[in-house]
């Protein structure tokens, strides 16, 4: 069967094929570094670190990018309100944000693009548009004139005449149509600059995700994502700049996750109602965070209010039972037997039938513009089953090693999903003391060897993660910091 992504740009579910068989290119816009990211942030941070992973899971060779907006309006303010610089800012956010994801489960992209270290591909994004005629320059800055872009709005599908009289297009003398948006911006007194053909400035918000997503991924890229609130105009900008550049289709499939309200509200500071997500994870695990958001399909509403946070919690810990039950039968169990049809019961053949059963029905679910509610529902039926057999008093070896299968088959969508609590169970303890015998072979191989840079880069190394090796005339040992 195959995978089936909703594409904003056409409006329709369409069958997933990337540009290069067997490879994704996916971009997820990143925060703006100024202050702690919201709830409402960490939805698409979740969601689409989730799907990444699952099209890894299902074979994909998949890059993931995401950039950090590190100068800004909003850098610029905040730094200048605190008397301190913007890069001072940009970078203590940057730090946290990096805490929080990691804290959040997310997995690491493979590059996170920063915008002040992408100035000079910046500007030769806009000096191109500049040479074809697509922007135009007044008094240092750069617009970019959306009547050269005739298909300026497709994203969005908003009606031009609309946009210009609605209230959000500010009316700005210097440009010749207030659609015209800045890509580059002359600096004014005490703003950061870079030198550009245009004077010093700094590059406008959406003129960097354009410039890094080529860079990173190519002219067409699979999968572009971002919050809902981003279409219009920031991601109908991408397209418009990189369309006019390259000619060709930016993205393939534009994915975009549905807002998030608190009880019922719009969440703003002046409501009060803003929710910070570090504040949001000292009160709930990162498992109950991550079940709260995969319970809804990622297109559609979500309001972060104490019934479906109840529930959240309480789902994730059925899933952590569920597990630990099952984590504690087989414990000391060989789980390696292959299990004999003839040894199994008529009962325990349907139980170890499920197993591929629930594997391909999860798939389809997800397969299914990664309907997540419905691929947590196979999980809940199918640990419904696990717990009946774990708790069974007597088993089979034939039975065990069924479960054991039924087992993996949990580790095998957490391995993507990371919504049950593995780590502080003694499985991933063995785990850590396999990973850290294989580095101490290798670095007993490597003093063997007489490479001593090599043996002490390792010890240097694990150290920087807390962990200290101690050698003796018996061996090297390894122990917590
Ligand atoms: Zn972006």
């Amino acid at each position: 069967m195959s995978l089936k992504l909703y594409n904003t740009l056409t409006r329709q579910k369409e069958e997933f094929v990337p540009v290069t068989p067997g490879r994704v290119g996916f971009y997820l816009c990143g925060p703006t570094v100024y202050d702690y990211f919201h709830i409402g942030n960490a939805r698409p941070f979740v969601v689409f670190d989730v799907f990444r992973r699952y099209l890894r899971y299902r074979g994909y060779q998949v890059r993931f990018v995401m950039n950090l907006t590190d100068i800004d309006d909003k850098i610029i303010k905040r730094a200048n309100e605190l008397g301190v610089s913007s890069h001072e800012i940009a970078q203590k956010y940057t730090n946290a944000f990096f805490e929080d994801i990691q804290k959040l489960g997310m997995q690491p992209a493979d590059v996170y693009p920063k915008a002040t270290e992408h100035i000079a591909d910046i500007i030769h994004l806009i000096e191109t548009l500049v040479k074809n005629g697509t922007a135009y320059v007044v008094n240092g800055d750069v617009y970019y004139d959306v009547s050269k872009f005739p298909e300026y709005a497709k994203l969005s599908g908003k009606k031009l005449d609309e946009l210009r009289a609605g209230e959000r297009v500010a009316v700005d003398e210097r440009k010749d149509d207030p659609l015209d948006f800045a890509l580059w911006k002359a600096a004014k007194p005490g703003e950061p600059w870079w030198e550009s053909p245009w004077g010093k400035g700094r590059p406008g918000w959406h003129a960097e995700c354009s410039a890094m997503s080529m860079k990173y991924l190519g002219e067409t890229i699979d999968i572009h994502a971002g919050g809902i609130d981003l279409i219009f105009p920031h991601h109908e900008n991408e397209i418009a700049q990189s369309e006019a550049v390259t000619g060709k289709p930016f993205v393939k499939y534009w994915m975009h996750n549905g807002f998030l309200d608190i009880d019922g509200e719009k969440m703003s500071k002046s409501l009060g109602n803003f929710k910070i997500a570090r504040d949001v994870m000292e009160k709930f695990s990162t498992t109950a965070i991550r079940v709260f958001f995969l319970m809804k399909h990622y297109r559609g509403p979500i309001s972060f209010s104490p019934e479906p946070l109840q529930h959240a919690v309480k789902t994730a810990e059925r899933l952590n039972i569920a597990y630990t039950l099952l984590r504690r039968r087989l414990e000391n169990v060989a789980t390696k037997v292959p299990v004999n049809p003839a040894e199994l019961s008529n009962e325990a053949q349907s139980f170890a039938d499920l197993i591929p059963k629930s594997r391909e029905n999860f798939n389809a679910a997800m397969d299914d513009d990664f309907n997540t509610p419905e691929a947590m529902a196979v999980i809940f039926e199918f640990i419904r089953e696990t717990n009946r057999w774990a708790e069974r008093a007597s088993l089979s070896p034939a039975e065990l090693a069924v479960l054991a299968e039924a087992k993996n088959l949990l580790d095998e969508w957490n391995s993507f999903l990371d919504v049950i609590e593995t780590r502080a169970s003694g499985v991933d303890q063995a785990r850590i003391d396999g990973i850290m015998k294989i580095l101490l072979d290798l670095r007993q191989q490597a003093r063997a060897e007489k490479n001593f840079k090599l043996g002490d880069e390792i010890r240097n190394r694990l150290k920087e993660t807390g962990v200290i090796i101690e050698d003796s005339p018996q061996g090297s040992r390894w122990r917590w910091e």
